[in-house]
């Protein structure tokens, strides 16, 4: 591939290295191979770690206005790059190019963000209950950090741990996930650009997650563990950081509800439904998994969706016009065909597509009169099928919504103010969209309760993550 970011080395203590074992990236559209990258091994990961410890001790005492000029630098140059990064984006993960280049914004709108908000980490004076006593607090960066990352948003599910660390004055070791290590790389490509000293920022690439995850998790350098992916592996990775008792965050599986009430705008829900469940072929940890529509609607709201749904244009991320790219990969796919045929079993029948169609696409589908105890109404799918349920009461809907172990985000549509205060409320999840099918956005808390996770990435809150507080005593 012609692309000044394309490197097919990891970057460990600033430096790009190879290894004599690598493994091989597959573009999801077309099957083929886009490169390759060094697989390390758990005694690279051990050497990495201590490199990255040393770069901390000089990183912390790095002013923050010097960290901040650093993370906005990098922000700079991914402007400059966004093609460049959407293109690797597209090749590795198979978005289509356009939506890549909205994560590329996204993504870095994390990177702008946080260098700004690191200038804010305050610290407080706390007036003293006994005389002669000065109590002070100040926030300081927690130390070496191991970020574990998924393949659906190849930058920006780094972006959102990355600059928070190293604005904070952490050094960060990612392992991203082994189906998309080139824009891992090209961000770090970009970190060397923005002059982040060595050490600070490393990217490993490996195909052993389960060891090098275990050593990430386990090793006592690393002061803290922030993963996004399954709550399966989120669960694994916090019991085996409990023995060292490391700060964790975890952004964790969901199953997002959507609800249409009777007194909704059935565009505007229609709208949202497909903004919502159809970015990057529904497999985000967001995306909408079970639609409830109210009795009333319920005919009509199907209708619209699948109408909508039947003009999305699927196919090669690359090519123009294309809106829903490939699933990632065959077990991503036969989730998919598993799920339709289980709830198809189950009574439901097809509105829009309910097909795979070759290599790892699938056709964007509706299905209509979906069983509650269908597998899909249970697990998150993460694939383009939107599988549509009923309800007859406010009270039922909320109910049916929250019947789930996970709570990441929700949403929902009623043109009834009370209704919204009411419904947002009662939502069990760390996120509700009311009217709007997207709430991703770097100046808001974005993270899960329940089995969906804990802690928070963006916002203020997010550089919290990242830092301690201490409290400072002062005698007379
Ligand atoms: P997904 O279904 O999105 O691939 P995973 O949780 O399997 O979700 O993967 C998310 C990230 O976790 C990837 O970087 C993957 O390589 C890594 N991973 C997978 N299994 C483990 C494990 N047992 N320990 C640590 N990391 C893992």
């Amino acid at each position: 591939m012609k692309n000044p970011l394309f490197i097919e080395k990891a970057y460990i203590n600033g430096k790009f290295i190879s290894s004599k074992k690598t493994f091989e990236v597959l573009n999801p559209s077309t099957q083929k191979v886009v490169g390759t990258v060094p697989d390390l091994s758990i005694k690279d990961c051990q050497k990495a770690i201590v490199d990255a410890e040393n770069a901390w001790f000089i990183w912390r005492d790095a002013s923050v206005g010097e960290r901040t000029a650093a993370v906005r630098k990098m922000f700079e140059l991914v402007n400059s790059y966004k093609n460049q990064l959407a293109e690797l984006i597209t090749a590795e993960c198979g978005k289509p190019f356009e939506e890549a280049l909205t994560e590329v914004a996204y993504g870095n709108s994390f990177l702008e963000w946080f260098a700004e908000e690191a200038k804010r980490a305050y610290g407080e004076n706390i007036p003293s209950q006994s005389k002669g006593l000065r109590l002070s607090t100040i926030k300081q960066p927690v130390g070496v950090v191991a970020a574990i990352t998924p393949w659906n948003f190849p930058l920006a599910m780094l972006t959102r741990k990355v600059a928070p660390a190293l604005a904070a004055g952490c050094t960060i070791i990612v392992k991203p996930a082994s189906q998309t290590p080139f824009t891992a790389l090209a961000l770090a490509k970009i970190a060397e650009e923005a002059g982040i000293p060595k050490g600070v920022f490393n990217v490993l690439t490996s195909k052993d997650s389960k060891g090098i995850g275990k050593e990430l998790a386990t090793n006592p350098r690393i002061r803290k563990l922030t993963f996004t992916g399954s709550t399966s592996v989120g669960s694994t990775l916090m019991e085996q950081a409990a023995g060292t008792i490391k700060r964790v965050s975890m952004e964790l599986g969901g199953n997002a509800p959507f609800l249409v009430f009777e007194d909704a705008d059935l565009n505007k829900a229609v709208q949202g439904a497909v903004a919502g469940k159809f970015r990057n072929a529904g497999q985000t940890c967001v995306a909408v998994n079970r639609f409830y529509v109210h009795e009333k609607i319920y005919d009509e709201f199907s209708k619209k969706l699948a109408e909508a749904v039947k003009k999305l244009q699927v196919g090669d991320g690359m090519k123009k016009g294309v809106q829903v790219g490939p699933l990632i990969n065959q077990s991503g796919l036969d989730k998919v065909v598993e799920h339709v045929e289980d709830a198809l079993q189950k009574g439901a029948k097809v509105l829009a597509g309910g097909k795979a169609i070759k290599g790892f696409f699938y056709e964007p589908t509706v299905l209509v009169h979906v069983s509650n105890d269908a597998l899909i109404a249970q697990e998150e799918t993460f694939g383009p099928v939107c599988a549509l349920f009923t309800f007859s009461s406010e009270e039922e809907g909320i109910r049916l919504a929250n019947d789930t172990p996970f709570g990441l985000a929700a949403y929902f549509y009623s043109e009834n103010i009370h209704r919204c205060q009411r419904v947002s409320e009662q939502l069990e999840s760390g996120m509700v969209g009311v009217n709007t099918g997207l709430v991703s956005n770097a100046a808001a808390p974005f993270g899960g309760v329940k089995q969906s996770g804990v802690g928070r990435e963006g916002s203020k809150h997010g550089l919290d993550e990242y830092l301690e507080i201490k409290y400072i005593c002062y005698g007379s």
